[in-house]
Order: structure tokens, then sequence, then C-alpha cells
């Protein structure tokens, strides 16, 4: 079994916080574990839920629409993984203690398919990831270093904040990824 594979196997079975117990199943992420991109959203909703499955309700769709359209991948192109890998309740946000209990997961998937990009969409994963307190808006419209490896991080809006928004959010997304393309290329960002 793949590092990877035995990861999840370890995750599908996790107790480590309070959302154990609300959860139908771990979604632990998917997509091809040799991916130049890394997509990392906040958390499971409803469908994901309900599917075992990341991105795959109305955010998931937006998703799917901006990397084919602005990127040129299909989702089994990328890796998309999540902050916290159970649903939140009624999707409330993410706790600290249940986002620092679920964190060596999504580190670890990071160090096992070592992205060339990584894409964070919201806020929780920006801030995460990129370890400050400042918000989306504020950090979103460049590319940051990540890691010793030579990656970048991209951050952008939760695709619910486009569904939310409308146009001006998502042309500010439709800019961020192709950013992201254009780190994946190589090309200066
Ligand atoms: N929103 C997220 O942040 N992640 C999902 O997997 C679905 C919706």
């Amino acid at each position: 079994m793949s590092a990877l594979a035995d990861l999840q196997a370890t995750a599908l079975v996790c107790t480590r916080c309070p959302l154990a117990n609300g959860r139908t199943q771990v979604v632990f992420g998917e997509g091809d574990p040799h991916a130049g991109l890394l997509v990392v959203g906040e958390g499971p909703g409803r469908e994901e839920d309900r599917l075992g499955r990341p991105f795959v309700g109305r955010s998931g769709q937006l998703l799917d629409r901006l990397l084919a359209e602005e990127v040129d991948l299909q989702r089994g192109e990328v890796y998309i993984a999540n902050v916290v890998k159970c649903r939140p309740p009624d999707n409330r946000d993410p706790k600290p203690d249940e986002i620092a209990s679920c964190r060596p997961y999504l580190d670890a998937q990071i160090d096992l398919i070592s992205p060339r990009v990584v894409l964070t969409v919201g806020n929780f994963s920006t801030k995460l990831l990129l370890d400050t307190t400042d918000g989306i808006r504020k950090l979103r419209g460049r590319a940051y270093p990540f890691g010793n490896s030579g990656a970048v991080l991209v951050p952008t809006f939760h695709p619910a904040a486009a569904l939310r928004g409308g146009g001006e959010v998502l042309a500010q997304m439709r800019a961020d990824f192709v950013r992201a393309k254009r780190a994946l290329a190589g090309d200066p960002v």
C-alpha cells in the first residue's frame, strides 16, 4: 500500500477530535497523488459527508469549472483536500482545536504529494498554511513561497464566497486560478 493510502486508512477511523461523533464518513481527499496542484479547502459540507468525497456540492461544481476554464485541468488531474476531514455540525466553522487535531493529516498529505503549487481556497486553509491572522481579502492577489522545495502558495476566495458574492469575487478568483496556472508552468507570478 502507498504511504498516502496508509495515511487514508488511518484517517478513515480517526477519533482525534469531537467531529468524529457527528460525521457520516471521513472525507480524506482525492485526486492524483502525484499532482502538481493541491487544492486545500475548509472542510466537508453535507454532500461531501454523505459521499465521502471533497468538493462535490455546489462549491465543488464551481471549483471544477474554474480549474477547467482557467487552469486547463480536470479535477482528477489535481489533488483536493481540506483543513478538517470531518463535517462540522450544521456547517459551522471548524474550531481551533479541531483544526489542530486534523493538521497532521494535511501536513502529511502535503509532504507525500509534494505539489509545486498549493491553491488555498478560503480563509481557513490560507491562514493555516501561511501561518497568519490576516484575512483572505488581504492575502489573495499574489503568490507566496511555500515550504523548502520551491513550491508556491496561491490564496483565493472560497467558491462559496463567489456563489454568495457574485461577479466581482468570481472575477478575482479567475485571476487567482490563472496565477496558479502560471506558477505551475514555472512562469513568474
Ligand atoms: N467546502 C470545502 O471547503 N470543502 C469541501 O470539500 C466542500 C465544501
